[in-house]
């Protein structure tokens, strides 16, 4: 067997031993003689995964009583409609702060809901940096961030001080890769597909007082309350995706929780920014250095043609997954909690031999 190394951007790759226990038990789970994803979602084995899943975000995260942990489907485009609906409406009005693609596109569908203002933009710097000059709306019913762009490559590692507004933040690109304070934040979402599990799943955590305020007249899907009170069994969940994201957080828990998790990410954001600045502008990063993502770094060789020379022929030698989003170009290693500090090491390694061969 042949394991490469997988940076892409998502889905993307999963800790090795999450992936083993699948295997190990997909014929038969839990002696049921069913794979999990055979058996009923109303079943004493499928419970006993969802709620060990449920158990295992409230505990990594450090979760007060107060926030309701919530497994859907939709991916985090559909919590751009979802979370307006639920909290929007009338004349209450929602600040959002535009950090790169993905917050452009969580405000357009807020607008077709509800009423909308920009806080905050870094696209005048070409989203090169994360704002630190906010004009909140004291009345706003919340703030929307997004915590990791995953496309334009900047990270927030500090939150903005809303002045008591709750936070909505799309974490979906770095969910987890350090601990932090939920109490500013009302409402949290996440596709699983980059740092939780496969695609299919969407995490979403939701603060108690913001689950009161929340429209009921809403279809019941689109209901946060829906599922809360059904513990997200209202229909059919996800049972595979939500396995597979249980065994991705058992081997978290593994590695030191989120504390664990922050130094191998850290470490890695050390390495790789440490190599690109200091490549004689071989390889090159434009972002504000105190705003560079340590789970999507992208960058630049001195031509396009290098660029592909690059991309491809890392891939001929293992490394894929490197090619930069279809809107920017350029590259991109994408290394969330799965990567290890030893692969990108390994990368490295191949970027000095590339350019001492090109450079
Ligand atoms: C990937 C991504 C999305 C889109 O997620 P889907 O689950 O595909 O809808 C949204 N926001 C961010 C920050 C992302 O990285």
């Amino acid at each position: 067997m042949t394991r490469v190394h997988n940076y892409n951007a998502g889905p993307a790759a999963l800790p090795l031993d999450a992936l083993r226990a699948a295997q190990n038990e997909l014929l038969d789970f839990a002696g049921s003689g069913m794979s999990v994803t055979e058996v009923s979602h109303r079943s004493k084995e499928y419970e006993g995964v969802h709620n060990e899943a449920i158990a295992l975000v409230r505990e990594l995260l450090a979760l007060p009583a107060n926030y309701h942990v919530l497994l859907l489907q939709g991916g985090a485009s559909l919590q751009f409609a979802m979370a307006p609906m639920n909290l929007l409406g009338g004349d209450k009005s929602a600040d959002y702060v535009i950090t790169g693609t993905w917050s452009q596109k969580a405000l357009k569908e807020a607008k077709l809901v509800g009423k909308c203002r920009v806080a905050a933009s870094a696209e005048e710097g070409n989203f090169t940096s994360i704002p630190r000059e906010f004009d909140f709306d004291p009345a706003a019913q919340y703030v929307h961030i997004t915590s990791n762009n995953t496309i334009k490559g900047t990270q927030y590692f500090a939150f903005p001080n809303t002045g008591g507004v709750p936070l909505v933040a799309d974490m979906s690109s770095d969910i987890m890769w350090r601990p932090f304070d939920v109490a500013p934040f009302g409402l949290i979402y996440a596709g699983a597909q980059k740092n939780l599990g496969p695609a299919g799943l969407t995490l979403v955590i939701l603060r108690d007082d913001v689950l009161q305020k929340c429209n009921p007249n809403l279809p019941t899907m689109l209901k946060y309350g829906t599922h809360v009170k059904e513990n997200s069994l209202y229909n059919t969940p996800p049972c595979f995706a939500i396995y597979l994201m249980r065994n991705v957080l058992r081997w978290v828990k593994a590695q030191g929780g989120l504390p664990g998790m922050e130094k191998q990410n850290r470490e890695k954001g050390r390495l790789i920014y440490g190599f690109i600045d200091g490549s004689g502008g071989f390889y090159r990063n434009n972002l504000n250095p105190p705003d560079r993502s340590v789970m999507n770094v992208v960058f630049r060789l001195p031509s396009e043609e290098l660029d592909g020379k690059f991309v491809a022929e890392a891939k001929a030698a293992g490394f894929i997954g490197l090619k930069g989003h279809r809107s920017v170009g350029g590259c991109r290693i994408s290394m969330y909690n799965a990567t290890s500090v030893d692969s990108i090491n390994d990368l490295i390694a191949f970027m000095k031999t590339f350019q001492a061969k090109n450079g």
